[in-house]
């Protein structure tokens, strides 16, 4: 059973060294568990920040643990009665090829509505970080003018879209032509701002001249202070995550402009997507179904190998080599 397991706790980049492969127990599944194989892995920003040692809303990944991952697993034998063997199951099983359970917060999944890769992705926690941060945290009314950063990653392809849904004027923000170009012309965003060629406040002037109703923001840093230059009057700012951030081994970079919240009468508010868990099967339906209409599309860069590339595929999070959700298929 190949694992990957926290070796040290990472300073800045993490490193390879911080990381263990070794080769854990295939254990049989005891009363009232169930034991699967791993299929595909999800890769998320806030993986970096399980490895620090500091209060979050997850108690970090211990030294000598296997690494935190969510993941999809196929049933190899069961003895609990809700998982039968070939069943996909849906749950935070670690990055390891073999993975023994007691079914608590797993969920079955249906493979013939959906690959398996979409569950970790548009109808997984992505789905539901940009559903709940737009329509709940950002409050989104149509017409609004909405802007959205890390624009061409899991999340941001699927809050952009369900803005559209939502019969509003889209701009994104990402990194490279290749990436704005699929969101305007795949993706149906109205507008794309290429953070890494275009200076961003200048963009942002000239795709939304009547100020930014609901910025949703994945990355942080400038392209915060960017968009925050920018609010109309009773925006909202959606802090969803700052991945420009967390390979700081300084302190994380704040807003320098945050008085324009008070100029413009905005709100800034965080959230974390696991506070909605009681709705995302409602969240799932409306996804499904927008993606079923064809309103939502669904993108996914999937790297195929073994659980030893789990930590070169992470890395590719941080250096904007993904478009759409990340995650390592076991072949
Ligand atoms: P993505 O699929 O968006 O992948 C990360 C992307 O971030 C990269 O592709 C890259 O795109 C961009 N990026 C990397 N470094 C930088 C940088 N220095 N400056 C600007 N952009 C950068 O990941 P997810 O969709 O899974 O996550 C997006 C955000 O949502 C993260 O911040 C994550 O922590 C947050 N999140 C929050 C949750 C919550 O409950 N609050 C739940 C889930 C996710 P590019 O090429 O455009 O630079």
């Amino acid at each position: 059973n190949r694992q990957v397991r926290l070796a040290a706790r990472p300073v800045g980049e993490v490193k390879p060294g911080d990381w263990e492969h070794c080769d854990g127990p295939v254990e049989e599944p005891g009363p009232g568990r169930f034991a699967g194989r791993t299929r595909v892995i999800s890769l998320d920003p806030a993986m970096r920040g399980w490895l620090d040692d500091r209060p979050s809303y997850l108690p970090p990944v211990a030294i000598g643990e296997v690494m935190r991952a969510g993941s999809v697993i196929e049933v190899t034998a069961s003895r609990h009665p809700g998982f039968q063997p070939g069943d996909h199951v849906v749950g935070t099983f670690g990055v390891q090829e073999y993975v023994v359970s007691d079914g608590r917060g797993a969920m079955k999944i249906d493979t013939a509505l959906a690959p398996p890769s979409t569950y970790l992705g548009a109808l997984g926690m992505p789905g539901m970080t940009a559903y709940f941060g737009l329509l709940d945290v950002g409050a989104l009314k149509e017409g609004e003018t909405v802007v959205v950063s890390g624009a061409a990653g899991a999340v941001g392809t699927i809050a952009g879209q369900i803005a559209k849904v939502k019969g509003c004027e889209v701009v994104g923000i990402a990194g490279g032509p290749e990436k704005c170009a699929m969101l305007t012309e795949e993706l149906g965003f109205d507008a794309a701002i290429d953070y890494r060629a275009e200076d961003v406040r200048k963009a942002l002037r000239r795709h939304a001249p009547d100020g930014i109703d609901v910025y949703f923001d994945n990355v942080g840093g400038d392209i915060l202070d960017a968009a925050l230059t920018r609010l109309a009057m009773h925006a909202r700012v959606v802090v969803c995550g700052a991945i420009s951030q967390y390979n700081n081994a300084t302190p994380v970079k704040g807003p320098s402009n945050y008085l324009s919240l008070l100029v413009r009468r905005a709100r800034m508010e965080g959230f974390v997507v696991f506070d909605y868990a009681e709705r995302y099967a409602q969240a799932a339906r409306d996804i499904s179904a927008w993606i079923g209409a064809g309103r939502v599309k669904v993108r996914e860069h999937v790297v195929r190998g073994g659980v030893d590339d789990f930590p070169g595929t992470l890395q590719m999070l941080f250096r904007g080599e993904n478009t759409g959700k990340l995650v390592l298929e076991l072949v």
